[in-house]
């Protein structure tokens, strides 16, 4: 991949993990708020609905929850596929370890180190 399409795919899986972040949340609420019913007023006839609603909830819950995983497990792939991702001085893919340690650095190790290298003695006086 690319680095920009890299970048296409995380920012819709990102998009998409806060959707589910937000809906996770929202089922929680509705559960929590369902909850005390089914276990108070139980036994009744007409709780049978109520029962079936909080079952739902909960399913819905899980799937959501499942989904945030693989897009989680995704967006660390994606994190690693970084060799695609070109040094702006030199062009050559910078090395994975090096993302892994500073994601979203624009240069490889050899022109970090000679750039950070320059500017140091520039420092000097
Ligand atoms: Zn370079």
């Amino acid at each position: 991949m690319t680095a920009q399409l890299v970048k296409q795919v995380k920012d819709t899986l990102t998009e998409k993990r806060a959707m589910l972040i937000a809906e996770i949340a929202d089922l929680a609420t509705s559960i929590d708020e369902c909850c005390p019913d089914v276990i108070s007023v139980g036994g009744f006839a007409d709780q049978a609905s109520q029962v079936e609603i909080h079952e739902y909830l909960i399913n819905r819950k899980r799937v959501s929850e499942e989904e945030l995983i693989r897009i989680e497990a995704r967006l660390s792939e994606i994190a690693s596929e970084v060799d695609e991702i070109h040094c702006v001085v030199c062009g050559k893919p910078i090395e994975p370890d090096r993302l892994g340690i500073l994601p979203g650095t624009p240069l490889d190790s050899a022109c970090a180190h000679r750039l950070g290298a320059n500017n140091h003695n520039h420092n000097h006086r």
